[in-house]
């Protein structure tokens, strides 16, 4: 028996990194999977990597878009009946690649980050979670960031994206905790995804790889894997008794 047999489970940001990650582990323990991402082509890749006899639904939608949240919801419904688990994965860093500070940064650049990081997490919420509260069961996980409890210099917009889901994450818990909808929230640190691959490229060629993740207890930065572990924790029912909490999974850099 896996821990998600039977249940139908919703990932954005499926087609790369922590969210790719996160789709493979669900399918390998029994869920059917709702891959989600802008980007068809990481979508098509993450499908072709699926477990065999997993059933897949693959969506194209910008979840800042809420008659595309909308209507993949409505897809899902038709398709499975049902939806157990939501997991909230998709994100961007910037939309400039720069992460200038706040005296410099720009309106348009604000705007994008909270509608995709911070927005596009409530609108899932908002139309995911009236399926799981008739149900009275369901379990959501938001991704939020270390960089959402402690910040540095030029991540003003991203943090505060990500300040807001570890927020949003509480306040919906409060929402939805009566009807047995718990929502929770990983903090991840430095892991090597397609958001952070330029980060992890310069180190390299500029041999400085040893110090990527040097700033966490455990001296190393790390994979997609170990943040989909705890997300898929937080979403099972090995969790059932916590909500409105953010784990760091971070190798210990906010323990100090
Ligand atoms: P990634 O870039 O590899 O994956 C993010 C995915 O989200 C991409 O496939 C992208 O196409 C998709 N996406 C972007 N905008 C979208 C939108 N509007 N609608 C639907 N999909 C969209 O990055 P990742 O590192 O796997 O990031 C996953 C989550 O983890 C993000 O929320 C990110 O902020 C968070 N996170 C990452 C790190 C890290 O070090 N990689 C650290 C802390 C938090």
């Amino acid at each position: 028996m896996g821990r998600f047999d039977q249940r139908v489970v919703i990932v954005t940001g499926a087609g790369s990194g922590i969210g790719r990650a996160t789709a493979l582990r669900l399918g390998r323990e029994g869920a059917s999977v709702v891959l989600v991402d802008v980007a068809e082509g990481g979508l098509l890749e993450t499908e072709n990597q699926m477990a065999d006899g997993v059933s897949v639904l693959r969506r194209v939608a910008d979840v800042a878009d809420e008659a595309a949240v909308t209507a993949l919801v409505a897809e899902t419904m038709k398709t499975f009946g049902q939806i157990d688990v939501l997991c909230n994965i998709a994100g961007i860093a910037s939309i400039s690649g720069a992460h200038p500070p706040v005296t410099e940064n720009s309106r348009d650049e604000w705007e994008k980050v909270l509608a995709v990081n911070l927005l596009g997490t409530m609108l899932t919420i908002k139309h995911v979670a009236p399926h799981m509260q008739a149900r009275k069961k369901g379990s959501i996980v938001n991704t939020a960031s270390v960089a959402g409890i402690r910040s540095g210099a030029g991540g003003n917009a991203y943090s505060a994206s990500k300040a807001g889901v570890i927020n949003l994450t509480m306040t919906a818990a409060c929402d939805l905790g009566l009807d047995n909808v718990r929502v929770n929230a990983v903090c991840p640190g430095l892991v090597e995804t397609g958001m952070t691959q330029k980060v992890f490229d310069y180190a390299r060629a500029h041999e400085k790889a040893h110090k990527l993740g040097s700033r966490c207890e455990l001296r190393r930065y790390g994979d997609p894997a170990e943040i989909a572990a705890a997300i898929l924790f937080l979403a099972s029912d090995d969790a059932s008794y916590i909500t409105g909490q953010a784990l760091a999974v971070d190798g210990g850099n906010t323990a100090s």
